[in-house]
């Protein structure tokens, strides 16, 4: 049974003498990390190989995140997930790929410069407020670079990139070119999202939707030619002068003889007809419902389907505009405020009633999203949506009900996605429109990067007037347009003739709040340019929530500071609290006890290595000698090979919580606890005599064995105590210039030896016993025992425990030990583990 351990062992040893190296006394977490962290680097063990067409390459699509200022938790974790996948790929035989770019567009930044700054953005010259953005950016890429980089992430820094290099413009831009070429990218005057604080369209993934009180106004609206008026209840009464019909359904009995009659619009000089429409739900409000321009998502439907007129009551920066008539120019609550009043001296306002209402912000600046309908460009999204849902369903997903946050979303989508931006710090829109005649001039293919703001394009005339004058198009991409590129991208392409190599990516690891844009862009990006979807897996993070559990910020008091906590604690500590602190896609708290109980176990696995190195000093594998495996030898060699099993399955499957409970809970409580107590007498008081040289032969076998795996299947968890450990005891042998570059374990059933594992257990239960017998008479656990009896359910069991006599007695400190065959007096089943015992001091 063990003779192809064996074998396996020497395999894999360069025979000879193991020359162990003594641990240093205490661990010192800041230096050894340090040190591996710039060691790792130098090694070049994270660089993927690019001319490398042997191993089977696998590639991860890192988010670039937003360079938001320090790293938070929230990032600990994502990096902690990448991070422990690239590890165990690479020790599976992979050529890993682990890039890191940076998505360094958007609002976010423009919203810090002027905050910073105390400015708007017209305030000052446009290459002035982008020249402050990428001050802002480089510095806060500096700050996450440096967590990242102390976290341990093996990431190849050769493939570092920032989308607000030219270089990436180039690529956003082609990728701009080749969808105009195949009819994706189109220009219209459509409804979009507006945020009127950022004075910029803005798309459906980039509003949140939240609940906040509102008033509802019970408003009359004259019917034409009588007395009789219909309540029509608004929360948006500011909308008024935008009122273009009033719908009610048909099937209302209280309303359907109006349909078609006219109906005064309050405080405003004209009259709109009245409605057939079934979708109004006669419960909600009074039944009946007033069309404005746009109050919400439901007028721009009913506009569409009804044909009817569009009044443009709101101006780009929120104010009401000329069609307000007396309102206008004021922002919207002002006017609010004014209808209102001037509809209770009317007598209009029959009355008011506060209610809870969901309402739409800007995800960034968090103004209320408002509906208008501008000219913008747009991407054909939704005949992409079948097409979303297919590929979601064939790949695997970690943790797979997630897949249907991406589906559920792409069903509830109704507009095309809104590209275009009115900002500055964006990559520009590669477009020029001719003066005279209007054409639209896309860049051609090896014209980018160019920004049309500055450059003209290069063609001397109009193709279509021949007029010579362009405008250059102001408006910039959607930041997504930068990011949802990047598995292709990270791939090589569009440089690369063998990109298709790395693509699609192996694995898409993306957190929960983003799946609705990252994975979603990238899923109708892909396949709108390349008619292939552009990841084969997905790998879900949840949100770090405070220890509370309540969402972790700085007001709350429950926030923990990324920096703060990798420095008291390390990396090795701090990952394994991302690693266990729940299943893969839970949301997280951050619970400082958890990254405690990390470096526990840290100092146990240190000293436990350092006491098996003294214990293993002069230990001399020798290849020809038959081991003389005694029954917990065998017992922790099969467990290690059923963890081995375990622990590979649940990397697999990126449950990484089981993965590391499984190894933390062996190493502590199996190998700590009770196999290196249980061998200490073999190895320090050997017979001298061959039999005891034999056994402590086999002792320092499994102990070396045993270690060597744990550290394994610990390094994607814990990297840098887990390379010290090795370096020190195992480099020499082993012969891998790291352990992050040794091979992963294969499990080998032919090791698993289930007999062995229930004597062990056995034995096991027996030293437990009399540890529960010391504790309960408050005797230290190395009191001496004079006499052990041991009532054994069976002879079978009898001659298991006679057999191990030798680590029993050695373990427990006994002077003599009597192992009796019980049969049960009262006839009842004694169960082969179950054991008595007496104990004699
Ligand atoms: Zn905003
Ligand atoms: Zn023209």
């Amino acid at each position: 049974m063990f003779l192809g351990y064996i074998l396996a062992f020497f395999l894999n040893t360069n025979v000879g003498l193991i020359r162990m190296q003594s641990l240093p006394k205490e661990y010192n977490f800041t230096e050894i990390e340090r040190k591996w962290q710039q060691k790792w680097e130098k090694m070049g063990i994270y660089h993927y190989d690019w001319n490398d067409k042997e191993r089977i390459p696998f590639s991860i699509d890192t988010p670039p995140p937003y360079p938001s200022g320090e790293l938070h938790m929230g990032n600990v974790l994502n990096w902690t997930y990448f991070d422990m996948v690239a590890r165990y790929k690479r020790m599976q035989g992979f050529n890993v790929l682990f890039p890191q770019g940076w998505d360094c567009h958007g609002l976010g930044i423009e919203i810090q410069v002027e905050k910073a700054r105390n400015i708007r953005k017209r305030d000052v010259p446009p290459d002035q407020f982008r020249a402050w953005c990428i001050e802002t950016v480089e510095k806060y890429i500096a700050m996450m670079k440096e967590g990242i980089l102390k976290m341990g992430a093996s990431i190849d820094w050769t493939t570092e990139y920032k989308t607000m290099d030219p270089d990436y413009w180039r690529r956003t831009q082609l990728s701009f070119i080749l969808l105009y070429k195949k009819d994706y990218m189109y220009r219209g005057t459509h409804p979009v999202n507006w945020c009127p604080r950022d004075e910029t369209a803005i798309a459906d993934a980039e509003v949140d939707h939240i609940k906040k009180e509102g008033t509802l106004h019970y408003i009359r609206f004259q019917l034409e030619g009588s007395n009789e008026y219909l309540l029509i209840a608004t929360s948006r009464p500011e909308f008024i002068p935008a009122c273009v019909a009033v719908e009610v359904n048909p099937k209302d009995e209280r309303y359907s003889k109006y349909i078609g009659r006219k109906i005064a619009v309050p405080l405003m000089k004209r009259e709109v007809t009245i409605i057939s429409e079934e979708s109004v739900d006669p419960c909600f409000g009074t039944g009946v419902v007033q069309i404005c321009t746009y109050g919400d998502k439901e007028d721009v439907k009913t506009v569409i389907k009804h044909k009817l007129p569009v009044i443009r009551l709101l101006t780009e920066s929120g104010k009401i505009s000329e069609a307000g008539c007396k309102y206008a120019g004021l922002y919207v609550n002002q006017a609010r405020a004014a209808i209102v009043a001037d509809l209770t001296a009317a007598g209009l306002l029959e009355k008011s009633e506060k209610i809870q209402q969901e309402v739409g912000v800007c995800d960034r600046c968090k103004a209320q999203v408002e509906i208008l309908e501008v000219k913008q460009w747009f991407m054909k999204t939704l005949p992409l949506s079948e097409a979303v849902e297919k590929n979601a369903n064939e790949i695997p997903w970690y943790p797979d009900y997630m897949k249907n946050r991406l589906i559920d979303w792409t069903r509830a989508l109704d507009w095309d996605w809104v590209v275009s931006r009115q900002r500055l710090f964006a990559t520009p829109i590669p477009v020029w429109y001719c003066k005279n005649c209007g054409e639209v001039i896309v860049a051609q293919e090896n014209w980018v990067p160019i920004d049309p703001r500055m450059e003209k394009p290069r063609i001397g005339k109009c193709p279509k007037c021949g007029g010579a004058e362009f405008n250059g198009e102001t408006d910039v991409l959607d930041t997504w347009m930068d990011s949802s590129i990047t598995c292709a991208v990270h791939a090589g392409w569009p440089d690369r003739a063998d990109w298709k190599h790395l693509f699609p990516a192996s694995m898409h690891p993306s957190g929960t709040d983003i799946i609705r844009t990252w994975a979603y862009y990238l899923m109708v990006r892909h396949l709108a340019l390349f008619d292939e979807r552009p990841f084969n897996s997905v790998l879900i993070n949840g949100m770090v929530l405070g220890a509370d559990g309540r969402k972790m910020s700085k007001s709350l008091k429950n926030y923990a500071a990324a920096p703060e906590v990798l420095n008291k604690n390390g990396a090795d500590a701090t990952r394994q609290w991302a690693a266990g602190g729940g299943a893969t896609g839970s949301d997280i708290p951050y619970r400082a006890q958890d990254v405690e109980y990390g470096r526990r176990f840290l100092v146990k696995l240190w000293n436990a290595s350092g006491f098996t190195s003294n214990l293993l000093a002069d230990y001399k594998p020798d290849p020809k000698a038959d081991l003389d495996l005694q029954p917990l030898d065998k017992w922790i060699l099969s467990k290690a090979e059923n963890l081995t099993k375990k622990v590979t399955e649940a990397f697999e499957k990126c449950q990484f919580n089981i993965a590391i409970e499984d190894v933390r809970n062996f190493t502590w409580h199996v190998f700590c606890d009770y196999y290196v107590e249980a061998v200490k007498d073999r190895l320090y008081n050997p017979n001298p005599d061959g039999e005891g040289q034999a056994k402590k032969l086999a002792a320092q076998f499994t102990l070396s064995e045993v270690l060597y795996r744990m550290l394994q299947l610990l390094a994607p968890v814990v990297p840098h105590i887990t390379e010290e450990i090795y370096q020190h005891m195992f480099a020499e042998s082993k012969g891998f210039e790291s352990l992050q570059v040794s091979q992963w374990p294969k499990f080998n059933s032919k090791l698993v030896d289930e007999k062995a594992e229930r004597n062990g257990d056995l034995l096991i239960a027996i030293i437990g016993e009399v540890r529960h017998d010391k504790a309960e008479k408050k005797l230290p656990l190395n009191a001496p025992i004079k006499n052990l009896i041991v009532y054994a359910a069976s002879d079978d069991t009898a001659k298991v425990i006679t057999s191990a006599k030798g680590d029993i007695s050695g373990t427990l400190k006994l002077s003599n030990i009597q192992v009796l065959s019980e049969k049960s007096s009262e006839g009842r089943q004694v169960s082969s583990t179950e054991v008595h015992v007496k104990v004699e001091y």
